[in-house]
């Protein structure tokens, strides 16, 4: 690369070290097992500290570097002064090295748009908290929990850190940040991941795998589900379907072989939840819109809910959305 590298270059790179050190903030505070807990709509939208700290730091560390561009986050903060600790200020050097896709070069900071879910899947997170306690009160596993997994310490793997680029209403580049990946190995050093992708340039930092193209495996919330949800999932013919949480998590398993087709007919998914798994799954061929296969836009003014759904496919996007029943088109019309 020579000379500069372009502004959205320099803002994918320092997404990239701000994921890292917001995943770090959510490891600590779940360590620290004290979660301060608070209900934002009811007792399954919940905010804790480790979404505000880690919010606080993506976002002063961003607009320190990029004064002129929008930021959106999901909680509601108050405007104050953030502690010189939650700053990042590094750049992945790997990112900076790489050359901008030419329909990038020239873009200016404020007329880009950053959408921020500073811990997706946070219930999920509160729930392996509550597991881990009780296991270090017990000093046992804490069987019991989850029918299907034991423990109900796979939710970790529910988390993510997202942090979204848009452009034009677009969302063009964005990156995810694992924080719990390997958390079967225990040990803190090896654990997370980030993965990060651009439009024009492909999607890093995991192995892109499918599902065999015979078998229909539909991904789906497990803590916001209802009639419409299922109905619309029942209305796939999947020959599997996974309750897990996390809109990232749930992109994740598409672009790494897990599942072929996310399905959640229901509002609920806001534009922070998907702008950075929409960018990741485009830059590898794959697809994301509401139930009607009509794509999201991301500028700044655009309503936050995802009022017509997700619906979320590495490949044959026009097959699940054929199968989308008329009842539940018209349940989320009405909504
Ligand atoms: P889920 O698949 O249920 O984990 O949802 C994916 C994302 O959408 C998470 O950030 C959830 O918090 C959010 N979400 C989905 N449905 C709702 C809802 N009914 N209320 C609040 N947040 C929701
Ligand atoms: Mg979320
Ligand atoms: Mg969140």
């Amino acid at each position: 690369m020579s000379g500069n590298p372009a502004v959205v270059m320099r803002l994918v790179a320092s997404a990239y070290s701000v994921a890292e050190k917001a995943g770090a903030i959510v490891r600590k505070v779940l360590h620290s097992g004290d979660l301060g807990i608070v209900e934002k709509t009811g007792a399954n939208d919940l905010q804790t500290l480790a979404d505000r700290l880690a919010q606080k730091s993506i976002c002063a560390s961003l607009s320190r570097h990029f004064p002129k561009i929008t930021i959106i986050g999901e909680e509601d903060l108050p405007a104050e002064e953030v502690q010189e600790d939650l700053i990042e200020n590094g750049q992945a050097e790997d990112i900076l090295q790489r050359s901008c896709p030419e329909e990038y070069r020239a873009l200016k900071e404020e007329e880009l748009v950053v959408w921020v879910d500073p811990l997706d899947g946070t219930k999920e997170y509160t729930e392996a908290s509550r597991c881990l306690h009780l296991q270090a009160v017990a000093q046992k596993p804490c069987k019991g929990l989850d029918k299907t997994h034991g423990t109900a310490l796979w939710l970790l793997d529910n988390v993510t850190v997202l942090i979204g680029i848009a452009y034009g209403g677009r969302a063009i580049a964005g990156v995810i940040n694992q924080p719990f990946y390997n958390y079967q190995l225990g040990a803190e050093a090896a654990l997370g991941r980030t993965m990060w992708g651009m439009l024009g340039l492909g999607a890093f930092g995991f192995q892109l795998q499918e599902v065999p193209a015979d078998k229909r495996i539909v991904t789906t919330t497990r803590s916001h589900s209802n009639k419409t949800v299922t109905d619309c999932v029942n209305a796939m013919e999947p020959h599997e379907v996974i309750r897990v949480g996390g809109a990232g998590n749930k992109i994740i398993q598409l672009i790494e072989g897990k599942a072929s087709a996310y399905v959640f007919a229901s509002p609920g998914c806001k534009k922070w939840d998907t702008c950075a798994p929409e960018a990741i799954l485009h830059a590898v061929g794959g697809q994301l819109t509401d139930m009607c296969g009509n794509a999201y836009r991301y500028n700044a003014d655009v309503k936050h809910m995802n009022s017509a759904g997700v619906l979320a496919t590495l490949r044959n996007h026009d097959y699940y959305v054929s199968r989308v029943p008329q009842s539940v088109l018209q349940a989320l019309k009405s909504d």
